[in-house]
């Protein structure tokens, strides 16, 4: 038998590297960072100081960009280890920042890896693994379901004489755009292309760029979170700079999805795990009727359910991971994943806001910060339906096509 659910030395001492740097070094500044932030929120240049002052630490203590090939400065870690380390980043709320590996620039980082020209890599990827730029990426528009990428509008019209693209059109929610160093934008280039999925192009944009509108920072449940509205207006991208061939961009956006949307549960186990510890701590502690909390049966079903459920969160993120190691079929898995860490997320953050009774409704706790920003997890990357229509077209697929589930429950010998 194969099965081993122990990490490797090297992996274990990087994921026990990250926990004590997080433990010692990023959540003592996060806290007293909250603790002077008046009204509750941190202004945000505070974040960023914190965040720039814990990047040098990370590289002092050798966890900077565990996701990335040694040679581009990184620990090299693949998929699997990375389940590990992402979920010990997310146990404090910057963690992922300090290690340069969060949403979008991970998946940035991802896609100009595997798709970038060698030039594309020098002059985008090089400065974004370094920390010297940001980056986002725009695909969602206002006007069409951002579910189904085929209707994007943004248009991408070449102009041959000058060798560049002139792209008009209109995007919204894209992270981290304000102060990003470069864009990675999809647009239609070929509108009547058959199937529709080749009708659309990845664009690497330099930022800032004339045609290219930061219209606002959309407000949302969890505040000002860099989720812009961008207007694009005669925008002109040079030919070098199409990323991954023309046509490519639904491919390009569904490579680059898989891993980042399990890059996205990963650090959702972390905040699980803290929610679930609040959710013990206090059960234990707050007593009535002459015992702890943590005695009423009630609330151990709670504790039981929010366990089962996070156990079977972690497994589907390792099994999903094993899959994209491994070179095997991975969209079911990793859908899998996405939907039920999500929901796992927005339950045992739930339940432990009812476990802390009135004080979970407060802002004394990070739980009504972790329940604003669980919100967006059963949207972001796939809305929970996108999940589950994919999930019961493969499962009919597969039941079609061999008469058995196998292939799409995990295809697995059990
Ligand atoms: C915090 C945040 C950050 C984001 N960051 C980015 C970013 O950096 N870049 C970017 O491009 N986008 C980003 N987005 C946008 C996100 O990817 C989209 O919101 C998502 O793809 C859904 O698209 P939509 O909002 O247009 O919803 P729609 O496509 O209009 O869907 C609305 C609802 O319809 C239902 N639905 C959709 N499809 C189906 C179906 N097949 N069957 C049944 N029901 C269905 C779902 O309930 C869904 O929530 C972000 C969004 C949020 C909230």
């Amino acid at each position: 038998m194969s099965i081993d659910f122990t990490l490797p030395p090297e992996v274990e001492q990087v994921r026990l590297r990250v926990r004590e740097f997080m433990d010692t070094e990023v959540r003592p500044a996060e806290e007293k960072l909250y603790a002077n932030a008046s009204g509750g929120e941190p202004e945000r240049r505070d974040v960023v100081g914190l965040i720039i002052a814990m990047r040098e630490k990370a590289k002092e203590w050798k966890v900077w960009l565990p996701h990335m090939p040694v040679e581009w400065g990184g620990l090299g870690l693949g998929i699997t280890a990375m389940a590990f380390v992402s979920a010990e980043a997310a146990r404090t709320n910057f963690g992922s920042f300090v290690l340069n590996a969060q949403a979008p620039d991970e998946g940035n980082q991802h896609t100009l890896l595997h798709h970038g020209t060698p030039d594309q890599q020098e002059r985008y990827l090089r400065p974004l693994v370094e920390g010297r730029v940001r980056s986002c990426f725009a695909m969602t528009e206002p006007e069409v379901a951002g579910s189904d990428p085929t209707g994007i509008r943004t248009m991408a019209e070449h102009n041959d004489g000058a060798g560049e693209w002139v792209i008009n059109g209109h995007k919204w929610f894209i992270s981290g755009a304000r102060g990003a160093g470069f864009s990675i934008l999809i647009a239609k280039t070929d509108p009547d292309a058959n199937p529709p999925q080749a009708s659309n192009t990845a664009f690497i944009v330099d930022l800032p760029s004339d045609g290219w509108e930061v219209v606002r920072d959309i407000e949302t449940m969890a505040g000002h979170g860099n989720h812009c509205e961008i207007r694009i207006t005669d925008l002109r991208v040079p030919d070098a700079n199409v990323l991954g061939g023309r046509g490519n961009g639904h491919l390009l956006g569904q490579a680059r999805l898989g891993p980042a949307r399990l890059a996205h549960c990963m650090r959702w186990i972390g905040q699980i795990e803290h929610a679930l510890e609040l959710l013990i701590a206090r059960a234990e502690e707050r007593k009535l009727h002459g015992e702890a909390l943590a005695e009423k049966q009630a609330i151990q079903w709670m504790m039981a359910d929010s366990a089962m459920e996070l156990y079977t969160a972690k497994l589907m993120v390792l099994h999903a991971a094993y899959k994209i190691e491994h070179g095997l079929p991975f969209r079911q898995e990793v859908s899998f994943a996405k939907h039920h860490v999500a929901n796992t997320l927005w339950r045992v953050v739930d339940r432990a806001i009812q476990v802390h009774g009135a004080l979970g409704y407060s802002t004394d706790t990070p739980l009504e910060r972790m329940m604003r920003h669980a919100r967006s997890a059963r949207l972001v990357d796939g809305a929970d339906e996108v999940h589950q229509a994919l999930i019961a077209r493969n499962l009919r697929a597969s039941w079609a096509d061999t008469g058995s589930l196998r292939s799409a429950t995990g295809d697995l010998d059990l």
